[in-house]
């Protein structure tokens, strides 16, 4: 029980883990889908502004190329004539386009010397290169690149496209977008306000200080200072939920991540998932995060579903383990019943033993049924073959199927006892139960059957000489005379007479008479031949049927005649017998046999006793 116990235990182990796993896998998964698709809208967002400005690069490049190579490297009044003349071909078109996306449109010369703000036409030439490496980048590598950077003032999602006029590098110019307007594309998404965390490190070491306090918000979570938009969010209950009330252990691990991660958790009994991913600067650098919490009730259904499902698997199981106890219980019950039985009892098909009885083990000497069972199909392998008792096979027919056929006999089987090797007789009971199988009951019937073979005895013996008696010889001469009738063959009756046995009994007593009749009744068993049948016929009368025609007998006769008349009898010495012998005669009966031997025997007495007369 114990056994079905601890199975119990570690299946509903591997149950519930199993579903645990399941679970976290399905949690694991949604949670990378959330963050790509938060990836995916940022990356949409700024495919939208990417097409637009190349759009304009595509068709304006050329042009502005052709003016900024006419200032480079000359003197102020040539650029400023430069200057006059962009903004005078492309303000149109930067105050169309500004639509509250832009921060601004810078333009560049050669040396990476700022030529024009479009947004601040009056603050150039200045060395902004020694603050931009997005800049000093261009100046290293002539190449398109965008990406966000941080500004003195504040921070942009920067385009910035190289100029060439003849081929050649001439200057640069760059399109900002304010990251609001970044995240307020995004918002339409998701209708969930996004946010942005720059590293407070990465800020203060380029936006001026003034510019920090008022345009962000300054933010400390666990050691790590951030910048945050102004106003970013709705409420205080939207800075409550980020500032506070945070898994913070997740939120710090999520920030420390360099992959976008997602966070579930409760507030005020809503639930939330928020996706920390992270930004890359222009140049490459982590600087800031996109952090958006959306409403998401994912990860509770997914808990839910594993609970449900570990519930109901759970009680199925306990059901299950709880029937399989009750059978085990119940058939401990049977068992035991089954062993109280001292007689062997089995359930069989009559190939095989399905079940048994302990009484079953102790006799064939099994410590188990299954040993019993691998080393003997059936128990009819235990059949001793005997005349009279059941077989495996009896005439061709299966025992089990022999017992269906024959209800009512008496079927006996010989088994010996394995252990003590003592032969037992047991009469079998059977009840068949299910068509195939029957319960099968081998009651012990050895002392039983050992008496009624001793009862069997004496009804065919003689009491006082111990051979057989007149009726078993009336019988066997019956089955004689039968034999020679049908097959044939012969066989003789030698009848004999113990010579004035009157005078012994009147002489010694009748109790010597007896031991002289016992004594004589000894002799002529041990000198006769297994084939042949000798009885006392009455008084000290006695019968052999030989198996031998007339000579034959004739010669045995006269054996046993000269045994008795030479061997010496207890208290009187010697004594004699005469000797009727006949042969069978086709149409003999009973009657007319035992009357020919009468009358030889008869013929001896009067030839003078102690002879044989005999007679075809
Ligand atoms: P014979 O046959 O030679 O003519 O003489 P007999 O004396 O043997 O003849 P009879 O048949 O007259 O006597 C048979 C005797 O055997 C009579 C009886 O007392 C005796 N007798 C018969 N049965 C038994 C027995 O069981 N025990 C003893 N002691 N005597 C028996
Ligand atoms: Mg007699
Ligand atoms: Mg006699």
């Amino acid at each position: 029980m114990r056994y079905y116990f601890i199975i119990f235990i570690v299946y509903e182990i591997l149950i519930t883990s199993y579903f645990y796993f399941q679970y976290k896998y399905k949690v694991d998964s949604y949670h990378e889908k959330t963050a790509a698709l938060i990836q995916n809208s940022f990356n949409s967002v700024i495919n939208t502004f990417t097409i637009v400005n190349d759009e304009f690069h595509s068709e304006q490049a050329d042009k502005l190329a052709a003016l900024v190579v006419q200032a480079n490297g000359k003197s102020p009044e040539v650029r400023n004539k430069v200057r006059a003349e962009i903004l005078e071909n492309f303000m149109p078109f930067y105050s169309n386009k500004n639509l509250d996306i832009f921060a601004g449109m810078h333009v560049f010369d050669k040396d990476g010397k700022s030529l024009l703000r479009l947004h601040q036409p009056s603050f150039y030439d200045d060395d902004i290169i020694k603050r931009r490496p997005s800049l000093q980048k261009m100046q290293q590598s002539f190449s398109y690149q965008h990406g966000f950077e941080i500004g003195m003032c504040d921070t942009t999602y920067r385009y910035q496209y190289p100029l060439f006029y003849d081929g050649a590098f001439v200057g640069s110019y760059e399109y900002s977008v304010d990251y609001n307007s970044i995240l307020k594309e995004m918002k339409k998404f998701y209708d969930e306000d996004f946010i942005i965390l720059f590293k407070a490190t990465e800020m203060e070491k380029i936006v001026k200080e003034n510019a920090l306090k008022t345009k962000f918000n300054y933010l400390q979570i666990d050691e790590k200072s951030y910048y945050s938009s102004q106003n970013c969010y709705k409420n205080s209950y939207d800075e409550k939920r980020l500032k506070y009330l945070y898994k913070l252990d997740e939120f710090i691990h999520a920030l420390e991540l360099n992959r976008p991660s997602v966070i579930d958790y409760h507030f005020k009994s809503v639930s939330f998932s928020s996706v920390v991913t992270p930004l890359k600067s222009i140049t490459g650098e982590d600087i800031a995060y996109i952090v958006v919490t959306i409403k998401d009730d994912s990860e509770e259904i997914f808990l839910s579903t594993f609970f449900m499902e570990t519930f109901i698997v759970s009680l199925l199981s306990l059901i299950v383990y709880l029937y399989i106890l009750k059978q085990l219980k119940h058939r401990a019950y049977i068992q035991n019943l089954l062993n109280i039985q001292k007689d062997i009892l089995i359930v069989t098909d009559g190939d095989r033993i399905k079940d048994a009885n302990r009484a079953l083990l102790e006799f064939f000497n099994f410590s188990s049924l299954d040993e019993f069972i691998t080393q003997h199909e059936c128990i009819c392998d235990f059949f001793i073959e005997e005349e009279g008792f059941l077989q495996k096979y009896n005439n061709g027919v299966l025992w089990l199927d022999y017992l269906l056929l024959n209800p009512n006999e008496h079927n006996r089987v010989k088994m010996q006892n394995q252990k003590t090797l003592q032969v037992f007789v047991f009469e079998i009971e059977f009840e068949n139960f299910t068509g195939k199988n029957s319960f099968i009951l081998f009651r012990d019937i050895t002392q039983e059957y050992a008496k009624t073979l001793e009862l069997q005895n004496q009804a065919s013996y003689d009491g006082l000489t111990q051979i057989y008696n007149r009726s078993s010889f009336e019988q066997e001469l019956t089955k004689e005379l039968e034999k020679a009738s049908r097959y044939g063959y012969t066989f003789s009756l030698i009848m004999f007479d113990i010579d004035h046995f009157k005078d012994v009994n009147d002489t010694y007593g009748h109790d010597v008479g007896d031991v002289i009749l016992k004594e004589i009744s000894r002799i002529v068993k041990n000198a006769i031949r297994d084939v042949d049948f000798f009885a006392r016929w009455g008084g000290e009368e006695f019968m052999i049927i030989s198996n031998g025609d007339i000579k034959n007998s004739e010669d045995f006769a006269e054996k046993i005649r000269s045994l008795i008349e030479n061997h010496q009898f207890p208290h009187i010495g010697d004594l004699s017998a005469s000797f009727g012998v006949t042969e069978y005669r086709t149409g003999d009966t009973a009657e007319s046999i035992i009357k020919r031997s009468d009358n030889m025997l008869y013929s001896a007495k009067e030839s003078g006793r102690n002879c044989v007369v005999s007679i075809r």
